[in-house]
């Protein structure tokens, strides 16, 4: 789904420039002339990320991010008319993400909008609680871990070294570094015991499906990866 953007700018012509580039960039665009409708049409509807003038009629770009604060935690970029420290300051002082100077490189605020809107999708994701890797997903909140449609049923053990597996894709763990991490640093039994869940973990995991993510990287240790991408 296009990430829908809402662009309060009381300048026609910029409102009308903005609102072509980010639709063209495949964006889902709404524009208000003032801040009293800005905020409006935030009250009714749901937008991944704000442009919000400072300069606007009726409510200043300022008032409608402090009141904006109160129902929604939507990202925010401020554009403000010149390069004025304070007003920068005061921008995110009211809540506001980030900020940009009149006039701008559409470039700019292109790239802008997407590094807010990654921090938002992976703010989100780390909020679920929800880790993903092939067919393969964790939902921590909820102790829970599928294979496509199968629920598998984990030890603490198990689950804690899944978890650490993938919250670490794709980087070669050592024994040691499993087992400092899972076992804690005073374990003083076989270093072999990561060998052996890692086998447990496998029977799960891996061994009844045809994509196999635990990797043996031989004389070093474990990674957890999907190949078939
Ligand atoms: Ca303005």
């Amino acid at each position: 789904m296009a990430a829908k953007i809402l662009v309060v700018e009381d300048e026609a012509q910029l409102a009308r420039l903005i609102e072509l580039e980010l639709d063209h960039e495949g964006y889902q665009v709404v524009v208000k002339y003032n801040g009293r409708d800005g905020l409006e049409a935030l009250k009714k509807e749901e937008f991944d990320l704000v442009l919000l003038d400072i300069m606007l009629p009726e409510i200043d770009g300022m008032e409608v991010c402090r009141r904006l604060r109160d129902f929604s935690d939507v990202p925010v970029i401020m554009v403000t008319a010149k390069d004025a420290v304070p007003d920068k300051v005061e921008a995110l002082d009211m809540g506001a993400d980030d900020y940009i100077t009149k006039p701008f490189a559409i470039e700019e605020l292109l790239a802008r909008i997407r590094a807010l809107l990654r921090r938002k999708y992976n703010g989100n994701r780390d909020k679920n609680d929800i880790l993903e890797i092939a067919d393969l997903v964790i939902d921590k909140s909820k102790y829970l871990v599928k294979r496509g449609d199968r629920e598998l049923e984990l030890t603490k053990k198990e689950y804690d070294l899944l978890v650490y597996l993938v919250e670490n894709e794709g980087i070669v763990l050592s024994r040691e570094d499993i087992l400092s991490n899972i076992w804690g640093y005073d374990y003083l039994g076989e270093t072999n015991i990561v060998d052996v869940y890692i086998r447990y973990l496998r029977s799960k995991v891996d061994d009844p499906y045809e994509n196999k993510l635990i990797k043996t990287v031989r004389g070093v240790g474990y990674v957890l990866r999907n190949d078939l991408k």
